[in-house]
């Protein structure tokens, strides 16, 4: 797969940018509603993608070898579609042909996004809305770790 057909499986969600918090002692990974701060909510991009790294030092990166790792990917993330073998959903662009579907369907952080900007580490834990794996985590101790993504 070459590297622009990789990036155009992005179905622009902007779910993996937003901020997890990970439990110092048990690892375990929660959701928040916060997004990025370089993430355009409106659009669910990333507002300076060539230089996301430079920016963003925790910004993860997505590859092939990655996915399998990032336990944190949503479950309609098409990257963890793909390598589970699963067929896209109708609303991806590539399969619908728009890239508002993802946002049409309700699967995009643009009605529930807030912006990280302003809002204190020892404050985030306030916008966990759950954990952001496939586990059972419940909320427990201080939280700390911000996680973010992406490819
Ligand atoms: S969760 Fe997956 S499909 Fe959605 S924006 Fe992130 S990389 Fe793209
Ligand atoms: S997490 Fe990375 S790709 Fe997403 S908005 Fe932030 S810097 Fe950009």
């Amino acid at each position: 797969m070459s590297s622009a057909e990789w990036e155009s499986l992005c179905d622009g969600c902007g779910r993996c940018c937003m901020v997890k918090l990970e439990e110092e002692d048990t690892g375990a990974c929660y959701l928040t509603r916060l997004a990025c701060s370089l993430l355009d909510i409106g659009s669910c991009r990333c507002s300076d993608y060539p230089n996301r790294k430079a920016r963003m030092s925790d910004c993860v990166t997505i590859d092939p070898a990655s996915v399998r790792k990032l336990e944190w990917l949503p479950e309609t993330c098409a990257y963890r579609l793909v390598e589970e073998g699963r067929d896209l959903y109708w609303w991806h662009p590539l399969i619908s042909g728009s890239p508002e579907t993802v946002h049409a369907a309700g699967v995009s952080v643009r009605e529930w996004a807030r912006s990280e900007k302003g809002v204190k580490l020892s404050a985030m834990q306030r916008y966990i809305i759950g954990p952001a794996d496939h586990g059972a985590a419940r909320r427990q101790q201080p939280a700390r770790k911000a996680a973010r993504r992406r490819a």
